[in-house]
C-alpha cells in the first residue's frame, strides 16, 4: 500500500472510533496527507527508510510546528507551536507521517488519563475502564488500531503503565537517550520520551528514529549511534536467552500486586527459563521509598517548570482581571486543573525555606539509595523482571477522588525513573478480560538487549 492509502485508512478509523475513545486531541487530515504524499514520492525514488510513510501518533506533550499543542491542559488550549520538538523533527527526517496528537493527563500528571482538560480516554479492551496514563491517548490509539505506533513520555511510568493496561509494548529509554527539546517539561530530571507499539520489534524501529544526541538538551547523552534492532534481527536457536541472568527483586514479589496479575508474571518468568534464562533473587531495599521520594521530587520540579505559564506570553489568559497580579492568579486558577494545582502546591511547599532539608533533600538522598540498589543488583544479573502495574485497568472514576490510591498504581515503575534506567513493559496475558504487563528493567544504555529480551518472549 502507499502511504496515502495507509494514512487514509487510519484517518478513517480515527473518524469512526475516536468519538467513543477520545484518544486524539487533534487531527489534521490535510497536513497528514501532505506528509504521506511526500513520503510516497521519496519511496517512488527508492529513498527513505523503514518508517518512511508510516503514520505515527504523538502525545500532545511534543511541540509540533503549526499544530495545537495542549499538553492536556486548558492552559495551552490555544497554543499553536511555532517549532518542532526534537522527537518530531527526527520522525519527520525518517519520513514518518504525523497522524495526530494524542490525549494525555494534564501536563502528564496522572495514571489514568482522567486529569485531561479534554476528558478521559477509554480503554479499547473495556470502555468502562481507564487506559492508564499519562500517555493514555497514545496507548488507546495503538490498541484500537487508530495508529500503528505512537510516542509517549515517562516520568514515573507513563509509557509503561498504559502499555500494560492496553496490551502494548512500551519503552522508557535511559535518561538522556532521547532529546527533551520541545517536549513540555513536567519533572525535567525524570522525563524521558519513548515508543508505544504492538511489539518490541516495532519499538526498536521507533527508538532508532527517536534516539540521538541533541545539543539543545543539556542532559542529552553523546554516545555512538546504535541500531536498536541489532539483537532482534540476529539469528537465534530455540534457547535464544541462554546465559542471560534475570534478577527477581523480592520487593516486586511481596504484597501490593493483585494475585491474578502476579500469576501471569510468574508464568512469563517460567517461559523465560524455557528460553534459556537463569533466574536469581535480588533485593532493592530502598524501592519501598520510591513513591514517597517521587512525590516530593516530581512536584518540586513541576512547580518550577510550570511557573512559565503566566498568561503573559502564550497560553490561556483570564478574560477579566484588575491588574497584573490578578491576571497571573486568575489565569493560573482557571487554566490549571486540580491535580496540577495540587502538585504545584506540594512542590512549592517542599522547596520552601525550612522544609527543603526535611523533604526535598531527604528525597534526593533516597533517590541516590535507589540508584545504588540497582547498581548492586546489576552486579548480579543482566535484567530485572517484575510486574509493570499492580492491577489490570481499573474503572473510570474508581481512583479519581483518591490521589494516594492513584499514586500507588506506580509502585513498580517509579524507581526506574529515579535511577534513570531503561525499562520496557510487554504484554503477558489477560486476567478477567483485561491485559497485564510484564516489566523488564535493564542497566544504563542496555536498550538493545532489553528490546531483544522482550522480543524473544513475543
Ligand atoms: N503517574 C505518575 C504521576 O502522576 C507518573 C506520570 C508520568 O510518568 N508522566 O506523576
Amino acid at each position: 500500500v502507499s502511504s496515502v492509502e495507509l494514512t487514509h485508512l487510519y484517518l478513517d478509523r480515527i473518524a469512526r472510533h475516536n468519538p467513543q475513545l477520545n484518544a486524539f486531541i487533534s487531527v489534521d487530515e490535510g497536513c497528514s496527507l501532505a506528509q504521506a504524499r511526500a513520503a510516497d514520492e521519496r519511496l517512488a525514488k527508492g529513498e527513505g527508510g523503514p518508517l518512511t510513510g508510516i503514520p505515527i501518533a504523538h502525545k500532545d506533550i511534543f511541540c509540533a510546528q503549526g499544530w495545537l499543542t495542549t499538553c492536556g491542559s486548558r492552559m495551552l488550549n490555544n497554543f499553536v507551536s511555532p517549532y518542532d520538538a526534537a522527537v518530531i523533527t527526527r520522525f519527520k527526517a525518517a519520513g514518518a507521517v504525523l497522524l495526530g496528537k494524542t490525549n494525555m493527563d494534564e501536563f502528564a500528571m496522572g495514571s489514568s488519563n482522567e486529569t485531561s482538560f479534554y476528558g478521559p480516554v477509554r480503554n479499547p479492551w473495556n470502555a468502562d475502564c481507564v487506559p492508564g496514563g499519562s500517555s493514555g491517548g497514545s496507548a488507546a490509539a495503538v490498541a484500537a488500531a487508530l495508529a500503528p505506533a505512537a510516542t509517549g513520555t515517562d516520568t514515573g511510568g507513563s509509557i509503561r503503565q498504559p502499555a500494560a493496561l492496553c496490551n502494548l509494548t512500551g519503552m522508557k529509554p535511559t535518561y538522556g537517550v532521547v532529546s527533551r527539546y520541545g517536549m513540555i517539561a513536567f519533572a525535567s530530571s525524570l522525563d524521558q520520551a519513548g515508543p508505544l507499539a504492538r511489539s518490541a520489534a516495532d519499538c526498536a524501529l521507533l527508538l532508532n528514529a527517536m534516539a540521538g544526541f541533541d545539543e539543545r538538551d543539556s542532559t542529552s547523552v553523546e554516545r555512538p549511534g546504535e541500531d536498536y534492532c541489532r539483537e532482534i534481527d540476529a539469528a537465534a536457536g530455540d534457547r535464544p536467552l541462554a546465559g542471560l541472568k534475570i534478577g527477581l527483586p523480592v520487593e516486586f514479589f511481596g504484597e501490593g500486586c493483585r494475585p491474578e496479575v502476579m500469576h501471569l508474571v510468574e508464568a512469563a518468568i517460567a517461559e523465560y527459563r524455557k528460553l534459556g534464562a537463569e533466574t536469581i533473587s535480588v533485593s532493592l531495599p530502598s524501592m519501598q521509598l520510591s513513591v514517597a521520594a517521587y512525590y516530593v521530587i516530581a512536584p518540586a520540579e513541576a512547580s518550577s517548570n510550570l511557573a512559565r505559564f503566566d498568561g503573559v506570553r502564550y497560553g490561556y489568559r483570564a478574560p477579566e482581571y484588575q491588574d497584573l497580579n490578578d491576571m497571573y492568579s486568575k489565569s493560573r486558577a482557571q487554566g490549571f486543573g486540580a491535580e496540577v494545582k495540587r502538585r504545584i502546591l506540594i512542590g512549592t511547599y517542599v522547596l520552601s525555606h525550612g522544609y527543603y532539608d526535611a523533604y526535598y533533600l531527604q528525597a534526593q538522598r533516597i533517590r541516590r539509595l535507589i540508584a545504588n540498589d540497582f547498581a548492586k543488583a546489576f552486579g548480579q544479573c543482566d535484567v530485572i523482571i517484575g510486574p509493570t502495574s499492580p492491577s489490570t485497568a481499573f474503572k473510570l472514576g474508581e481512583k479519581a477522588a483518591d490521589p494516594v490510591q492513584m499514586y500507588l498504581s506506580d509502585i513498580y515503575t517509579i524507581a526506574v525513573n529515579l535511577a534513570g534506567l531503561p525499562a520496557i513493559s510487554l504484554p503477558c496475558g489477560f486476567a478477567g478480560g483485561l491485559p497485564a504487563g510484564l516489566q523488564l528493567i535493564g542497566n544504563y544504555f542496555a536498550e538493545t538487549q532489553l528490546l531483544n529480551v522482550a522480543h524473544r518472549y513475543q
